[in-house]
């Protein structure tokens, strides 16, 4: 529809209790200009980009899109382990698209403004960050892992003060919800059983239809949550991302890797690595993600329990069953996918010490964990990592080739199949910090596209993706939150 811009929007998060969300308009913003724009994202939604190309006032807030209600939605969370009530301190949801295709979609302003749970904060972003969550969500989409989009960034024309005086903007997000397990946290403290009921059938709904009329519902709705965050999770340590701040508020019920802050990808193999400066403990280090997505199901699940069952006490030895599947699954998930980056196809008791022992050298040898495997797809070992010339890895070398020797698949089906799951290229740090730096301080978008553009396909293996590929430069990188 080419006079409301293709917006098809509806309001549905509105039926639920008002304890749940705001009416909140977003903030006016002085001088409105588009930075970023995503027309293929933008097809996908079914919105005309003819027009909305051009449309800075709807992505800085100053105009509602037709058919839009804004509200800030309510939740609380467990921030690093400490129970808190939170909602959309700058964030505006314009309501919920449905493509053409029937999927239903929020669309989130973020940085719009100051709303009823800002608490001192200022309700604003700064452009770097709003840059920064559209480029890796876009290259965690191009990498096949869940999570929201970017639509668009604009900026404000305003000066946003962090240490010291930046230029603001608001980011455009796209996930198939933002409800949390914060949004049960804060259903539980905050509401009766009703509106917590309200909140899981709505959910069930939206995310899990096919289980909305199960009679044992909340408890397949919590088996269905768990299975889709060990998933993930495993996904994010098979790709090296560390998403930074698990907290609960984090957690989306969709699966969607959700709030894009301190995280990055890890360079060198370690667990230990953190790149968060607010976090201080390693609480959300690499090789802690799967075992606090354990911590995180575990508050969902005490959310769930009212509803679980008349009797509490009977839910609870069931929930905890729910959460230890979790863990069996996030492992299962995980060694799935360590396999398919090795080639492996198929199953054996073996794999796991396979997998394990070249991790270990990874770790000593303080290897790049994307090129490490990258190599070993490429078949490229001649170069000087000292992985590579160690007697210890050319022994595990000769295992695993044995290995795939043995397997009635052939070499280039394993070879096909670890092109499909190792990255060629990731979202470095060092090149993100670069393309930044260049939109930001010299407002030269180019280098921002070409890697952007580069990550759509990160496992093209083209030569255009050589210079990306580059084992980054050795420094203490770091990570801020909130800005
Ligand atoms: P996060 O660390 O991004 O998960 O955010 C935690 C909470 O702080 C959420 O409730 C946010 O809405 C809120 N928040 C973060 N930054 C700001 C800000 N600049 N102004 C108001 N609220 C904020
Ligand atoms: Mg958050
Ligand atoms: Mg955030």
């Amino acid at each position: 529809d080419k006079q409301n811009q293709g917006w098809n929007l509806e309001n549905t998060y509105q039926q639920l209790p008002k304890l749940f969300y705001t009416n909140v308009k977003p903030a006016k913003a002085d001088a409105p200009v588009l930075a970023v724009y995503n027309e293929k994202l933008a097809a996908e939604l079914g919105l005309d980009s003819s027009a909305l190309k051009h449309e800075a006032e709807i992505f800085a807030g100053n105009k509602l899109p037709d058919g839009s209600d804004s509200i800030a939605q309510a939740y609380a969370g467990h921030q690093f382990g400490s129970f808190t009530m939170l909602g959309d301190g700058r964030a505006v949801l314009f309501g919920e698209q449905v493509t053409p295709k029937g999927e239903r979609y929020d669309i989130q302003l973020k940085g719009s403004g100051r709303t009823p749970y800002s608490r001192g904060g200022d309700g604003r972003a700064a452009l770097g960050p709003m840059l920064r969550e559209y480029l890796i969500s876009e290259a965690m989409h191009g990498l096949g892992i869940p999570t929201s989009r970017s639509l668009a960034v604009a900026t404000t024309g305003e000066t946003v003060f962090r240490e010291a005086p930046l230029p603001g903007a608001v980011l455009t997000r796209v996930a198939e919800s933002h409800i949390r397990v914060g949004t049960f946290q804060y259903a539980r403290q905050w509401g009766n059983k009703k509106d917590l009921q309200a909140l899981a059938d709505y959910s069930m709904k939206r995310h899990y239809p096919e289980i909305a009329e199960d009679e044992n519902r909340y408890l397949t709705f919590l088996y269905k949550v768990a299975d889709k965050q060990a998933e993930l999770i495993a996904d994010w340590q098979l790709k090296g991302f560390i998403h930074g701040v698990m907290n609960t508020d984090n957690v989306a019920i969709s699966g969607e890797t959700i709030d894009y802050g301190p995280c990055a990808f890890m360079d060198q193999y370690d667990r230990e690595t953190v790149f968060s400066s607010i976090d201080q403990q390693g609480r959300y280090a690499y090789g802690n993600q799967p075992g606090i997505g354990a911590w995180n199901m575990a508050r969902f699940a005490e959310s769930l329990l009212v509803l679980m069952d008349e009797e509490e006490e009977q839910a609870i030895p069931k929930a905890k069953e729910a959460v230890e599947t979790y863990v069996q699954s996030v492992e299962s998930y995980w060694l799935d996918g360590m396999r398919k980056k090795l080639g492996i196809i198929g199953q054996s008791d073996d794999d796991k010490t396979l997998i394990r022992s070249l991790l270990d050298l990874m770790e000593k040898y303080h290897a790049d964990f994307t090129n490490t495997f990258r190599a070993l797809t490429l078949q490229q070992l001649d170069n000087d990592s000292i992985i590579f010339q160690s007697t210890a890895f050319k022994e595990w070398h000769q295992a695993w080739q044995d290995k795939l020797e043995s397997q009635t698949a052939s070499l280039e089906e394993a070879s096909q199949l670890m092109k499909r799951h190792n990255p060629s290229i990731i979202p470095r740090n060092y090149l993100v910090e670069e393309v930044l730096a260049a939109a930001v301080t010299e407002g030269d978008y180019e280098p921002f596209h070409a890697l952007l553009t580069a990550l759509e396909d990160p496992y093209a293996y083209t030569e255009e993706q050589e210079k990306y590929a580059v084992d980054p430069p050795e420094q203490d990188f770091q990570t801020f939150c909130g800005t």
